[in-house]
């Protein structure tokens, strides 16, 4: 990642990409306090778009204000900091990453002397669960590791050192031969996945755990609203994993995900064992919606 031609911002700045570097004895290096977003900007007729950019930095705020974080920049700064990095890197469709992180002026855990610095990276980033999981579903399996409990760590807040969960979810799935772990919460209800909000279809109604341990996905919104054009009920509600099982469909959703149908739970296919209408009905929308062929949801789109 850090070998590439390219610019990055950093605290005000584009710098080369090679060069955007951070010291070693950086506070949020050794103990994972720092906030950061995952955002996509889709090639559109009319040229890059940023998906929901406000409602992302809004959260990327919203996580600072959870970990007593106090950023540095507005909201005005990191959002065209995000357009400007799409736009100067000549990138028709991108990942975004903004993260803000605090600095190496000391180590002690009152980090009471710090800087907080901000960057934003975009680069080329294609199908996050690939093209076929997309099209054909993927195949997951329930983690032995829990969803943080609300009171551990913060689970509203989408802060880095809340990710040790997710990666170690995430290998062991893959690592026994699936594509994705479906995480519990530490009462043993079904959470979402390592970096996705899940979802389930049972005779034509949706349903998705509530958001008490799994993060507020801005997909997960965006889903929920298109349901309801669509004439759909949703229902946010606990949800079992016996009730995964026996669903008619499945799928998962998140801004690097999009909308991934799940085929199969633990070795047990869902529904038809491929994807399910109602989620490629879905799936059709929310393309529609981030590539610009929507009119009704422009405003969802910030053009760079
Ligand atoms: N849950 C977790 C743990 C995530 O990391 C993500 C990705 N940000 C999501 C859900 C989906 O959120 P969004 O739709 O806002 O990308």
């Amino acid at each position: 990642m850090a070998d590439r031609d390219g610019v990055i911002w950093l605290d005000g700045q584009m710098v080369p990409w090679r060069e955007a570097k951070t010291h070693v004895l950086t506070h949020t290096l050794h103990y994972g306090m720092g906030v950061f977003e995952g955002v996509r900007a889709y090639k559109t007729e009319r040229g890059p778009a940023i998906f929901r950019l406000q409602d992302h930095t809004r959260r990327l705020f919203n996580s600072a204000k959870i970990l007593g974080m106090t950023l540095p920049y507005t909201a005005e700064v990191l959002n065209d900091a995000q357009i400007a990095s799409v736009r100067d890197n000549g990138l028709e469709s991108a990942y975004l990453r903004p993260m803000c992180f605090l600095g190496s002026e000391g180590m002690g855990l009152r980090a009471d002397n710090l800087l907080v610095h901000a960057m934003v990276a975009a680069w080329h980033w294609g199908s996050y669960l690939g093209d076929e999981g997309i099209e054909k579903g993927i195949r997951i399996r329930t983690s032995s590791f829990s969803r943080h409990h609300v009171n551990v760590t913060m689970c509203k807040a989408k802060a880095n050192g809340n990710y040790m969960n997710s990666m170690m979810a995430l290998q062991e799935a893959t690592r026994c031969g699936y594509d994705e772990a479906m995480l519990l919460d530490t009462e043993g209800y079904v959470a979402e996945g390592s970096g996705e909000n899940i979802f389930i279809v049972r005779d034509g109604v949706l349903f998705t755990p509530d958001l008490t341990s799994a993060l507020d996905g801005i997909t997960r919104r965006t889903v929920i609203e298109l349901a309801h054009e669509e004439g759909l009920d949703v229902i946010e509600k606990r949800i079992t994993r016996d009730e995964v099982y026996i669903a008619d469909e499945a799928f998962f959703t998140g801004t690097a995900a999009e909308v991934t149908p799940i085929r199969e739970v633990d070795d047990r296919p869902i529904g038809s064992g491929t994807r399910g209408p109602i989620t490629e009905r879905l799936q059709s929308r929310y393309f529609d919606v981030v590539q610009g062929r929507d009119s009704r949801h422009e405003g969802w789109l910030t053009f760079v």
